[in-house]
Protein backbone atom coordinates (compact mmCIF):
# COMPACT_ATOMS: atom_id res chain seq x y z
CA UNK A 1 0.00 0.00 0.00
CA UNK A 2 1.06 3.67 -0.70
CA UNK A 3 1.58 5.10 2.62
CA UNK A 4 1.69 8.91 3.84
CA UNK A 5 3.90 9.69 6.88
CA UNK A 6 2.71 12.88 8.84
CA UNK A 7 5.27 14.64 11.73
CA UNK A 8 8.05 12.42 10.47
CA UNK A 9 11.19 12.54 12.46
CA UNK A 10 14.51 11.16 11.44
CA UNK A 11 13.86 8.25 13.90
CA UNK A 12 10.54 7.10 12.43
CA UNK A 13 12.02 6.64 9.40
CA UNK A 14 14.84 4.44 10.70
CA UNK A 15 12.90 2.42 12.37
CA UNK A 16 9.82 2.06 9.82
CA UNK A 17 12.59 1.51 6.86
CA UNK A 18 14.50 -1.40 8.90
CA UNK A 19 10.83 -3.07 9.80
CA UNK A 20 9.63 -2.73 6.52
CA UNK A 21 12.79 -4.54 4.55
CA UNK A 22 10.63 -6.68 2.38
CA UNK A 23 8.87 -3.69 0.68
CA UNK A 24 5.51 -4.81 0.31
CA UNK A 25 4.15 -0.95 1.42
CA UNK A 26 5.65 2.22 -0.26
CA UNK A 27 6.42 4.46 2.19
CA UNK A 28 6.72 8.28 1.87
CA UNK A 29 7.65 10.36 4.86
CA UNK A 30 6.56 14.21 5.35
CA UNK A 31 7.87 16.74 7.79
CA UNK A 32 4.36 18.27 8.00
CA UNK A 33 1.95 18.11 10.77
CA UNK A 34 -1.37 16.80 9.85
CA UNK A 35 -4.27 19.83 9.65
CA UNK A 36 -6.63 20.74 6.77
CA UNK A 37 -4.21 22.79 4.87
CA UNK A 38 -1.74 20.01 4.57
CA UNK A 39 -3.88 17.15 3.88
CA UNK A 40 -3.60 17.52 0.34
CA UNK A 41 0.00 16.07 0.60
CA UNK A 42 -2.26 12.20 1.05
CA UNK A 43 -3.45 12.53 -2.56
CA UNK A 44 -2.18 9.38 -4.57
CA UNK A 45 -1.58 7.39 -1.51
CA UNK A 46 -4.11 4.53 0.20
CA UNK A 47 -3.55 5.03 3.64
CA UNK A 48 -1.82 7.70 6.05
CA UNK A 49 0.05 6.87 9.29
CA UNK A 50 0.01 9.92 12.23
CA UNK A 51 1.24 10.49 15.31
CA UNK A 52 0.21 12.00 18.05
CA UNK A 53 -0.37 16.06 17.73
CA UNK A 54 -1.37 15.05 13.76
CA UNK A 55 -5.37 16.71 13.85
CA UNK A 56 -7.31 14.27 12.12
CA UNK A 57 -10.62 16.23 12.46
CA UNK A 58 -13.59 16.63 10.38
CA UNK A 59 -12.79 18.93 7.88
CA UNK A 60 -9.33 17.24 7.59
CA UNK A 61 -11.25 13.76 7.42
CA UNK A 62 -12.95 15.11 4.63
CA UNK A 63 -10.17 15.80 2.56
CA UNK A 64 -8.84 12.72 3.43
CA UNK A 65 -11.84 10.61 2.41
CA UNK A 66 -11.94 12.51 -1.15
CA UNK A 67 -8.39 12.04 -1.82
CA UNK A 68 -8.65 8.10 -1.50
CA UNK A 69 -7.42 7.11 2.02
CA UNK A 70 -9.14 4.57 3.17
CA UNK A 71 -7.31 4.32 6.71
CA UNK A 72 -5.71 5.98 9.42
CA UNK A 73 -2.63 4.09 11.41
CA UNK A 74 -1.95 5.74 14.28
CA UNK A 75 1.45 4.48 15.44
CA UNK A 76 0.99 5.53 18.72
CA UNK A 77 -1.48 4.24 21.64
CA UNK A 78 -3.98 7.42 22.02
CA UNK A 79 -6.51 8.16 19.67
CA UNK A 80 -7.55 11.56 21.05
CA UNK A 81 -6.53 13.35 17.67
CA UNK A 82 -9.06 11.81 15.41
CA UNK A 83 -12.83 12.41 14.76
CA UNK A 84 -13.85 8.80 14.91
CA UNK A 85 -17.65 9.77 13.99
CA UNK A 86 -16.21 11.43 10.60
CA UNK A 87 -13.56 8.05 10.07
CA UNK A 88 -16.78 6.11 10.57
CA UNK A 89 -19.31 8.60 8.18
CA UNK A 90 -16.36 8.80 5.19
CA UNK A 91 -15.26 4.74 5.04
CA UNK A 92 -12.17 5.41 7.13
CA UNK A 93 -11.10 2.61 8.95
CA UNK A 94 -8.84 3.56 12.30
CA UNK A 95 -5.89 1.60 13.66
CA UNK A 96 -3.49 2.12 16.63
CA UNK A 97 -0.79 0.68 18.85
CA UNK A 98 -2.54 -0.30 21.80
CA UNK A 99 0.58 -1.49 23.72
CA UNK A 100 4.04 -0.97 22.43
CA UNK A 101 5.57 -0.76 25.35
CA UNK A 102 4.00 0.44 28.43
CA UNK A 103 7.05 -0.13 30.71
CA UNK A 104 8.41 2.77 28.87
CA UNK A 105 6.31 5.68 29.41
CA UNK A 106 5.91 4.04 33.06
CA UNK A 107 9.70 4.53 33.56
CA UNK A 108 9.47 7.81 32.13
CA UNK A 109 7.01 8.80 35.13
CA UNK A 110 8.94 7.45 37.71
CA UNK A 111 11.85 9.46 36.13
CA UNK A 112 10.38 12.68 36.51
CA UNK A 113 9.32 11.81 39.94
CA UNK A 114 12.99 10.76 41.07
CA UNK A 115 14.57 14.17 39.31
CA UNK A 116 11.84 16.55 40.89
CA UNK A 117 12.43 15.06 44.06
CA UNK A 118 15.98 14.37 44.15
CA UNK A 119 16.73 16.98 42.13
CA UNK A 120 19.54 14.99 40.03
CA UNK A 121 19.15 17.96 37.05
CA UNK A 122 20.08 20.78 39.70
CA UNK A 123 23.11 18.46 40.98
CA UNK A 124 24.49 17.31 37.70
CA UNK A 125 24.90 20.98 36.52
CA UNK A 126 26.48 21.99 39.89
CA UNK A 127 29.06 19.83 40.06
CA UNK A 128 29.44 20.23 36.07
CA UNK A 129 30.49 24.35 37.63
CA UNK A 130 32.69 22.53 40.43
CA UNK A 131 29.85 23.81 43.12
CA UNK A 132 29.55 20.64 45.65
CA UNK A 133 27.29 22.16 48.17
CA UNK A 134 23.95 20.37 49.06
CA UNK A 135 21.87 23.20 50.01
CA UNK A 136 18.56 23.54 48.81
CA UNK A 137 18.95 19.84 47.15
CA UNK A 138 17.10 18.14 50.22
CA UNK A 139 14.59 15.31 48.42
CA UNK A 140 12.20 12.43 50.61
CA UNK A 141 12.31 8.98 50.60
CA UNK A 142 9.43 7.36 48.56
CA UNK A 143 9.62 4.45 50.63
CA UNK A 144 6.30 4.25 52.90
CA UNK A 145 4.72 7.31 50.76
CA UNK A 146 1.52 7.07 49.53
CA UNK A 147 1.20 7.04 45.79
CA UNK A 148 -1.92 7.44 43.78
CA UNK A 149 -2.42 6.12 40.08
CA UNK A 150 -5.63 7.15 38.18
CA UNK A 151 -6.20 5.13 35.36
CA UNK A 152 -4.57 1.44 35.82
CA UNK A 153 -4.73 0.28 32.46
CA UNK A 154 -1.41 -0.90 30.78
CA UNK A 155 0.69 1.70 31.96
CA UNK A 156 -0.41 2.68 34.94
CA UNK A 157 -0.31 -0.79 35.92
CA UNK A 158 3.53 -1.16 35.03
CA UNK A 159 3.48 2.37 36.75
CA UNK A 160 2.13 0.61 40.08
CA UNK A 161 4.32 -2.38 39.99
CA UNK A 162 7.83 -0.32 40.31
CA UNK A 163 6.35 2.23 42.75
CA UNK A 164 5.35 -1.24 45.10
CA UNK A 165 8.87 -2.13 44.65
CA UNK A 166 9.94 1.40 46.08
CA UNK A 167 8.33 0.01 49.39
CA UNK A 168 5.13 3.30 48.68
CA UNK A 169 1.88 2.39 49.90
CA UNK A 170 -0.48 2.83 46.24
CA UNK A 171 -3.83 3.62 45.74
CA UNK A 172 -5.64 3.66 42.54
CA UNK A 173 -8.90 5.56 41.30
CA UNK A 174 -10.21 3.76 37.84
CA UNK A 175 -14.01 2.95 36.28
CA UNK A 176 -12.76 -0.66 36.33
CA UNK A 177 -10.60 -2.17 39.31
CA UNK A 178 -8.23 -4.47 37.68
CA UNK A 179 -7.73 -8.26 39.75
CA UNK A 180 -3.84 -8.67 39.41
CA UNK A 181 -3.45 -5.05 40.99
CA UNK A 182 -6.20 -5.78 44.01
CA UNK A 183 -3.44 -8.99 44.42
CA UNK A 184 -0.67 -6.76 44.59
CA UNK A 185 -2.06 -4.85 47.56
CA UNK A 186 -3.63 -1.96 45.22
CA UNK A 187 -6.92 -0.05 47.50
CA UNK A 188 -9.39 0.95 44.85
CA UNK A 189 -10.46 4.50 46.32
CA UNK A 190 -13.06 7.38 45.37
CA UNK A 191 -11.25 10.65 43.12
CA UNK A 192 -11.69 12.23 45.66
CA UNK A 193 -10.40 10.50 48.63
CA UNK A 194 -7.16 9.44 46.25
CA UNK A 195 -6.57 13.55 45.87
CA UNK A 196 -6.96 13.58 50.22
CA UNK A 197 -4.46 10.96 50.46
CA UNK A 198 -1.73 10.89 48.38
CA UNK A 199 2.10 12.11 48.23
CA UNK A 200 2.31 11.55 44.87
CA UNK A 201 -0.48 11.31 42.16
CA UNK A 202 0.11 10.24 38.49
CA UNK A 203 -2.31 9.99 36.00
CA UNK A 204 -2.39 7.11 33.04
CA UNK A 205 -5.79 7.18 31.95
CA UNK A 206 -6.61 8.60 28.05
CA UNK A 207 -8.03 12.05 27.62
CA UNK A 208 -11.74 11.72 26.97
CA UNK A 209 -14.76 14.31 27.62
CA UNK A 210 -14.95 13.42 31.48
CA UNK A 211 -11.02 13.42 31.85
CA UNK A 212 -10.99 16.51 30.34
CA UNK A 213 -9.30 18.89 32.95
CA UNK A 214 -9.75 16.21 35.54
CA UNK A 215 -7.06 18.12 37.67
CA UNK A 216 -8.68 21.05 38.06
CA UNK A 217 -9.09 23.68 40.55
CA UNK A 218 -11.62 22.28 42.66
CA UNK A 219 -9.01 18.87 42.62
CA UNK A 220 -5.96 20.63 43.22
CA UNK A 221 -7.84 22.20 46.34
CA UNK A 222 -8.38 18.96 47.74
CA UNK A 223 -5.03 17.32 47.41
CA UNK A 224 -2.60 17.37 49.97
CA UNK A 225 -0.87 20.82 50.55
CA UNK A 226 2.70 20.57 48.66
CA UNK A 227 2.08 16.90 47.32
CA UNK A 228 3.81 15.85 43.79
CA UNK A 229 1.82 15.72 40.24
CA UNK A 230 2.82 13.91 37.49
CA UNK A 231 1.17 13.45 34.01
CA UNK A 232 2.39 11.13 31.34
CA UNK A 233 -1.44 10.95 29.56
CA UNK A 234 -2.34 13.67 27.91
CA UNK A 235 -1.75 17.06 28.50
CA UNK A 236 -5.52 18.15 29.15
CA UNK A 237 -6.45 15.82 31.44
CA UNK A 238 -4.47 19.08 33.53
CA UNK A 239 -5.99 22.36 33.65
CA UNK A 240 -2.84 24.10 33.05
CA UNK A 241 -3.80 27.78 34.41
CA UNK A 242 -4.91 25.88 37.91
CA UNK A 243 -2.01 24.08 37.97
CA UNK A 244 0.11 27.61 37.98
CA UNK A 245 -2.38 29.19 40.47
CA UNK A 246 -1.63 26.15 42.79
CA UNK A 247 1.78 26.20 42.49
CA UNK A 248 2.01 29.80 43.63
CA UNK A 249 0.07 29.28 46.29
CA UNK A 250 1.71 26.09 47.24
CA UNK A 251 -0.84 23.77 47.33
CA UNK A 252 0.99 21.92 44.56
CA UNK A 253 4.58 21.23 45.51
CA UNK A 254 5.71 19.27 42.54
CA UNK A 255 4.53 19.02 38.97
CA UNK A 256 6.59 16.87 36.48
CA UNK A 257 4.86 16.59 32.98
CA UNK A 258 5.51 14.94 29.90
CA UNK A 259 2.30 16.41 28.12
CA UNK A 260 1.20 19.93 27.84
CA UNK A 261 -2.58 21.15 26.78
CA UNK A 262 -1.09 23.38 23.55
CA UNK A 263 1.88 21.01 22.92
CA UNK A 264 1.03 20.41 19.38
CA UNK A 265 2.47 24.34 18.98
CA UNK A 266 5.50 23.05 20.39
CA UNK A 267 7.01 19.56 21.33
CA UNK A 268 9.40 17.70 18.75
CA UNK A 269 10.29 20.99 17.09
CA UNK A 270 13.67 22.53 17.84
CA UNK A 271 12.81 26.23 18.83
CA UNK A 272 15.69 27.27 20.74
CA UNK A 273 16.42 30.08 18.09
CA UNK A 274 13.12 31.29 18.40
CA UNK A 275 10.34 33.58 20.66
CA UNK A 276 8.01 31.09 22.32
CA UNK A 277 4.58 33.15 21.87
CA UNK A 278 3.30 30.83 24.77
CA UNK A 279 3.39 32.76 27.86
CA UNK A 280 1.65 29.94 29.74
CA UNK A 281 4.42 27.51 29.13
CA UNK A 282 7.17 29.87 29.84
CA UNK A 283 5.68 30.46 33.38
CA UNK A 284 5.65 26.54 34.07
CA UNK A 285 9.42 26.75 32.84
CA UNK A 286 10.00 29.37 35.64
CA UNK A 287 9.19 27.47 38.45
CA UNK A 288 11.99 25.98 40.21
CA UNK A 289 9.52 22.67 41.33
CA UNK A 290 8.26 22.30 37.66
CA UNK A 291 9.85 19.43 35.07
CA UNK A 292 8.42 19.19 31.81
CA UNK A 293 9.58 16.72 29.12
CA UNK A 294 8.46 17.20 25.71
CA UNK A 295 6.25 13.58 25.10
CA UNK A 296 9.31 11.92 25.64
CA UNK A 297 7.31 8.95 27.71
CA UNK A 298 7.21 6.63 24.46
CA UNK A 299 11.23 6.95 23.29
CA UNK A 300 12.62 4.15 24.07
CA UNK A 301 14.57 1.34 21.46
CA UNK A 302 11.81 -1.35 22.28
CA UNK A 303 8.96 1.08 22.09
CA UNK A 304 10.19 2.43 18.46
CA UNK A 305 10.51 -1.13 17.21
CA UNK A 306 6.98 -2.20 18.58
CA UNK A 307 5.80 0.66 16.96
CA UNK A 308 7.20 0.03 13.99
CA UNK A 309 6.25 -3.53 13.86
CA UNK A 310 2.77 -3.57 14.76
CA UNK A 311 1.77 -0.52 12.43
CA UNK A 312 2.96 -1.96 9.29
CA UNK A 313 1.38 -5.17 10.49
CA UNK A 314 -2.06 -3.24 11.09
CA UNK A 315 -1.44 -1.95 7.20
CA UNK A 316 -0.92 -5.24 5.95
CA UNK A 317 -3.70 -6.93 7.41
CA UNK A 318 -6.16 -3.81 5.95
CA UNK A 319 -4.57 -4.47 2.86
CA UNK A 320 -5.19 -8.35 2.42
CA UNK A 321 -8.76 -7.60 4.20
CA UNK A 322 -7.86 -10.07 7.39
CA UNK A 323 -9.59 -8.84 10.78
CA UNK A 324 -8.21 -5.52 12.09
CA UNK A 325 -7.73 -6.45 15.85
CA UNK A 326 -6.25 -3.04 16.45
CA UNK A 327 -9.07 -1.41 14.91
CA UNK A 328 -10.45 2.03 17.21
CA UNK A 329 -13.93 1.72 17.04
P1 LIG B 1 -5.20 1.76 28.72
O1 LIG B 1 -6.37 1.88 27.81
O2 LIG B 1 -4.53 0.43 28.88
O3 LIG B 1 -5.60 2.26 30.21
C1 LIG B 1 -6.34 3.41 30.47
C2 LIG B 1 -7.02 3.20 31.81
O4 LIG B 1 -7.70 4.43 32.15
C3 LIG B 1 -8.07 2.09 31.80
O5 LIG B 1 -7.90 1.24 32.91
C4 LIG B 1 -9.38 2.85 31.89
O6 LIG B 1 -10.42 2.13 32.55
C5 LIG B 1 -8.96 4.07 32.69
N1 LIG B 1 -9.91 5.17 32.58
C6 LIG B 1 -10.73 5.51 31.54
N2 LIG B 1 -11.49 6.56 31.87
C7 LIG B 1 -11.16 6.89 33.14
C8 LIG B 1 -11.62 7.88 34.05
N3 LIG B 1 -12.58 8.74 33.70
N4 LIG B 1 -11.04 7.95 35.26
C9 LIG B 1 -10.08 7.07 35.63
N5 LIG B 1 -9.61 6.09 34.83
C10 LIG B 1 -10.15 6.01 33.60
O7 LIG B 1 -4.17 2.85 28.24
P2 LIG B 1 -2.59 2.90 28.47
O8 LIG B 1 -1.90 2.14 27.40
O9 LIG B 1 -2.30 2.56 29.89
O10 LIG B 1 -2.31 4.44 28.20
C11 LIG B 1 -2.84 5.47 29.03
C12 LIG B 1 -2.65 6.81 28.36
O11 LIG B 1 -1.26 7.13 28.33
C13 LIG B 1 -3.05 6.85 26.87
O12 LIG B 1 -4.43 7.09 26.70
C14 LIG B 1 -2.21 7.96 26.31
O13 LIG B 1 -2.96 9.15 26.39
C15 LIG B 1 -1.03 8.04 27.27
N6 LIG B 1 0.25 7.69 26.63
C16 LIG B 1 1.30 8.56 26.74
C17 LIG B 1 2.52 8.27 26.17
C18 LIG B 1 3.72 9.19 26.31
O14 LIG B 1 4.69 9.07 25.55
N7 LIG B 1 3.71 10.11 27.27
C19 LIG B 1 2.68 7.08 25.45
C20 LIG B 1 1.59 6.21 25.37
C21 LIG B 1 0.39 6.52 25.95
Amino acid sequence: MKVAFFSTKSYDKEYFDRFSENGNHQLSYFDATLHANTAPLAKGFDAICLFVNDNADKETIQQLAANGIKLIALRCAGFNNVDLNAAKEFNIKVVRVPAYSPEAVAEHAVALILTLNRKTHKAYNRVRESNFSLEKLTGFNLHGKTVGVVGTGKIGQAFVRIMLGFGCHVIAYDKYSADEMKAAGVKYVSFDELLHQCDIISLHCPLLPETHHLMNKKSFHKMKNGAMLINTSRGAVIDTKAAIDALKNGQLGYLGIDVYEQEEKLFFKDLSDSIIPDDTIARLISFPNVLITSHQGFFTKEALEQIATVTLHNISCFEKELPLENEVQ
